[in-house]
């Protein structure tokens, strides 16, 4: 899950940011309009938090900019209270929810977690490809019905990589998704990430008998076996 908030607000951006990171999001921040439409236009984001009012370019702005632009993104809107207008602007304008401040990190995750199951069928919560299933709420996978002990970067690699089974993805697209910093897509950080999702999983897999669900593709990169 990656989000982007756009908020020039430092107190809550921090917050958020925190909250996020502990719910296992990955999150980029931008404090400015025009970082933040300029990020929003040209990244990979699962769904974007957006405040209305920003330096450089209002968030109004941005979401009618986005919409134009053809992005499906889902976005919430940070609003002030009292701001009943923008809040109307902004749902017509083509926003999926608002949140009006002050507000717990938790009900923006909540709010983040509904929009999702809401505005995509294919987002259930559970993903079930062959013997393994992941859960998108618990945050667990199992394989052959046994719990496979991953931390949340491993956890967000194989989500990714399960939402399209038989699909490979390279590695540029994976560090776009699965890591908030720009690496050098010749880094070998996302095969030392798949060697230890395999290694947790091997030891379950032996006993079930079953090859293991992620493939690499020579020179491309890697892929969820399309398993019946
Ligand atoms: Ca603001």
């Amino acid at each position: 899950m990656k989000v982007l908030l756009i908020e020039d607000e430092m107190k809550i951006a921090d917050f958020v940011c925190a909250g996020f990171k502990e719910q296992g999001f990955i999150v980029e921040h931008c404090a400015n309009g025009i970082d933040g439409f300029d990020r929003a236009s040209h990244g990979a984001f699962d769904v974007i938090v957006l405040d209305i009012m920003l330096p450089g370019r209002d968030g109004l702005s941005i979401l009618k900019g986005l919409r134009k632009a053809g992005s499906a993104t889902p976005i919430i809107l940070l609003t002030a209270r009292n701001e009943l207008d923008d809040r109307i602007e902004g749902l017509s304008l083509g926003a999926d929810d608002y949140l009006a401040k002050p507000f717990f990190v938790e009900e923006l995750i909540a709010r983040i977690q509904a929009l999702l199951r809401r505005v995509s069928g294919e987002r259930q919560n559970v993903l079930a490809v062959g013997d393994v299933r992941l859960d998108r709420i618990a945050r667990e996978v199992t394989w052959c019905g046994e719990t496979v002990d991953l931390t949340s970067r491993e956890f967000n690699l194989i989500e990714y990589l399960m939402r399209s089974p038989g699909r490979v993805f390279t590695r540029t697209q994976i560090l776009e998704h699965v890591w908030d910093y720009d690496f050098d897509p010749s880094t070998n950080i996302i095969d030392v990430c798949i060697q230890r999702i395999r290694k947790k999983m091997s030891s379950i897999g032996v006993a079930a008998g079953s090859e293991s669900p992620i493939e690499s593709v020579r020179g491309v990169g890697y892929r969820f076996r399309k398993l019946a």
